[in-house]
């Protein structure tokens, strides 16, 4: 599965902590993330992220475009709700293209760890029939 992984500034630790707690489930999939959020998680736990932009020079809209084309399965988005990003209207973008193609979309820990241990038990097959039919 391909998953795409963003923090904001003030979220980036607990990305960080995230990523070094699923390490053995994330090892297994494709990882995408923001600029500096791959970075980050590729310092932390040496697994291989294809980075993005960072997301206010239009990394979150390079991932919007790979969910457009039904290309990402997942959306793990650390954002912070407490301070204004110049870069608004992309993260309303992304999250609504995640409602439009219906790819699962965690923007807390809490979700995050329901999505991460749903998908090791193996929940987003579904996503497999989506990419067979596109003939992927
Ligand atoms: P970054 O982008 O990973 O490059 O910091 C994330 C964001 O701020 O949207």
């Amino acid at each position: 599965m391909k998953l795409a992984l963003i923090a904001h500034d003030k979220k980036k630790n607990d990305m960080i902590q995230f990523a070094r707690a699923y390490q053995h489930i994330l090892g297994k999939h494709e990882l995408y993330a923001t600029g500096t959020t791959g970075i980050k998680i590729m310092e932390a736990t040496g697994l291989e992220v294809y980075r993005f932009q960072s997301g206010p020079l239009g990394g979150d809209q390079e991932i919007g475009a790979l969910i457009a084309q039904n290309k990402m399965d997942m959306v793990i988005f650390f954002r912070d709700p407490l301070t204004a990003q110049p870069h608004e209207p992309d993260i309303s973008a992304l999250i609504r293209l995640c409602d439009v193609y219906a790819i699962p979309l965690a923007t807390n820990m809490g979700t995050a760890e329901v999505l991460i241990h749903g998908l090791d038990r193996g929940a987003l097959q579904w996503r497999s029939i989506i990419h067979e039919k596109q003939g992927e």
